[in-house]
């Protein structure tokens, strides 16, 4: 008989290795789960921005709402709004928000919206979201049953507090154990498969199944099971940020999305939470110097950050490799996170890959390993076409770009586009984005998102026929936008009250 998957051993206690143990102790009851992580060797310590699938992901695991927004200093998070993409000039801004538009008729919608000559945005038009996040609101009331909302939404975090949440979390609840000691190397089976892990200090770790959540070391799935890497670089050019903290006036509002504003030869981040500003300048470091980056971060945090001294901080620099592996499970040993591979965090969409790699995983759980090889190669297949989808729809917000800048120049050049995309905007000449572009029933970015990116960059998509229902539904939408304004409580508002409630319940009686 096979042998059976018992005993699960995680490599790396950054977000990807705490969401890993959490996730799978509540989803694997039964099974015994080892975390080991470096002392030594720092987490990546960002990764701020968080999609919808947050939610489920922490229902899951069991943390209540309230807990996790206190804990983590965290605050909702309704879309991306990007500046400055389209052509740097004054009105130059769209909103990618989290809600989809009423979901059946969206051509529909989006002629109506154009029949009616294209008053107001595209996104403003089509969701009641947009009007939302330009007044800083929450998507949801205090009243609400845990992770329900009026509008859809994910979260703007702090990294740090997030892991050592998760950390507690699993080994206190989820019965998950933790060993502090660097992997130094490992011991094969017969097979080839992952025996052992040798640690420093001359101890083994045995174990079923390896996640590799070491970060870019990604030391099991390269180091020893060697997957190559697939450089994006030619269609993705950042590979750089430079990173700060900026405290904020207490009752200043809180941004309801991430800003995403261009630059010259990159963008920058401005991520709102409620007690600072986590803002960073990525870019390509073949178009500009380090020295330029901090320069144009600087000038950014002095008109937008009242009352700040951006020549008080240091920022931290990051570097990053643009591209993933063309394996992510080989053998027993599955890679997690940014040992997985990384394209810049325009879309935020890191964090999403790791809880979907583990929703696949857990939803398959290989019972023994003879299975293991088949739930390997379907794995690797369904991740690879999310990369790729990924790698398309970030290069989707450069390609229609007016800048003038040498970046943006290259940026639209035609071998730069990978071919898909390139054909996807042929058709959408023709026809607007549908379903029939993006079939799966679980894209990470369905015909909406394809939509509102265009729509915002100015793209003309071609008129469509609208039902007499269509303009109605417009109405309907604005009406929406207007109640919900009405009664939806302010980020700022929500959460210091919330802050305030749980550090009143902790003084004792
Ligand atoms: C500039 C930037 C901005 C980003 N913004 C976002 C965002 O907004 N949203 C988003 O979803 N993602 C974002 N990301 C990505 C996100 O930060 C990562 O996906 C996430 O933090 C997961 O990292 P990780 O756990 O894989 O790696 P890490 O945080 O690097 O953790 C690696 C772990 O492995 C351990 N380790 C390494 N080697 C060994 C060894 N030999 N033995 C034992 N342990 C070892 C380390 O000690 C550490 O605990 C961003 C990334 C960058 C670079």
């Amino acid at each position: 008989m096979s042998t059976p998957v018992e005993h699960i051993v995680i490599v790396g206690g950054g977000t990807a290795g705490w969401l890993s143990a959490c996730v799978l102790g509540a989803r694997l009851r039964g099974k015994r789960i080892t975390l080991v992580e470096a002392p030594d060797i720092p987490t990546i310590g960002v990764g701020e921005g968080t999609w919808p699938t947050m939610r489920e992901t922490l229902a899951t695991i069991g943390i209540p709402e309230a807990e996790f927004l206190v804990a983590c200093n965290a605050a909702f998070k309704q879309g991306s709004r990007f500046d400055g993409w389209r052509d740097g000039w004054a009105d130059d801004s769209y909103l990618h928000p989290f809600t989809a538009p009423p979901a059946a008729d969206m051509r529909d919608l989006a002629a109506a919206w154009q029949t009616c000559g294209q008053q107001g945005s595209f996104a403003a038009a089509i969701t009641p979201q947009h009007a939302v996040c330009a007044a800083n609101l929450a998507p949801r009331q205090r009243a609400m049953p845990d992770y329900a909302g009026a509008l859809n939404y994910g979260y703007h975090l702090d990294a740090g507090k997030f892991a050592a949440l998760l950390m507690r979390h699993a080994t206190q609840r989820l019965g998950v154990t933790r060993i502090a000691a660097q992997v130094t190397g490992v011991s094969r089976a017969a097979n080839g498969d992952i025996a052992a892990l040798l640690l420093q200090g001359g101890a083994t770790l045995e174990g079923d199944l390896f996640l590799d959540c070491s970060g870019q070391a990604a030391i099991l799935i390269a180091g020893e099971c060697g997957a190559e890497w697939v450089d994006r670089s030619d269609v993705s050019f950042n590979d750089r940020a430079l990173a700060v903290q900026v405290p904020v006036e207490p009752g200043s509002p809180i941004a309801a999305q991430t800003i995403g504003t261009a630059h010259e030869a990159g963008w920058i981040w401005d991520i709102g939470l409620p007690t600072r500003r986590g803002i960073g300048c990525v870019y390509a470091s073949r178009f500009i110097s380090d020295d330029r980056a901090a320069e144009i971060l600087r000038a950014y945090i002095a008109a937008k950050v009242p009352g700040s001294d951006p020549a008080s901080l240091t920022p931290r620099k990051l570097a990053f490799r643009t591209g993933h592996r063309d394996r992510f499970w080989i053998g027993n040993c599955l890679a997690v996170g940014l040992s997985a591979g990384f394209i810049e965090p325009l879309e935020a969409s890191a964090i999403v890959l790791i809880e979907l790699s583990l929703k696949a995983l857990a939803d398959n759980f290989p019972q023994s390993r003879a299975s293991m090889d088949i739930h390997a190669s379907r794995f690797n297949e369904l991740f690879r076409y999310r990369w790729d989808r990924v790698v398309e729809f970030l290069k989707l917000h450069y390609v229609p770009s007016q800048r003038t800048e040498p970046y943006w120049q290259a940026q639209r050049a035609p071998e730069t586009i990978p071919p898909r995309l390139a054909e996807c905007l042929a058709l959408w000449r023709e026809q607007a984005p549908s379903a029939w572009d993006f079939p799966r029933i679980d894209e990470m970015f369905p015909a909406a998102s394809q939509q509102y990116v265009l729509h915002g960059m100015g793209v003309p998509v071609p008129l469509a026929s609208t039902t007499p229902a269509a303009p109605a539904r417009l109405a309907e939408i604005a009406a929406k936008a207007r109640a919900l304004a009405a009664a939806l409580p302010t980020t700022r508002d929500y959460l210091d009250l919330l802050a305030a409630g749980s550090a009143a319940a902790r003084i004792p009686a």
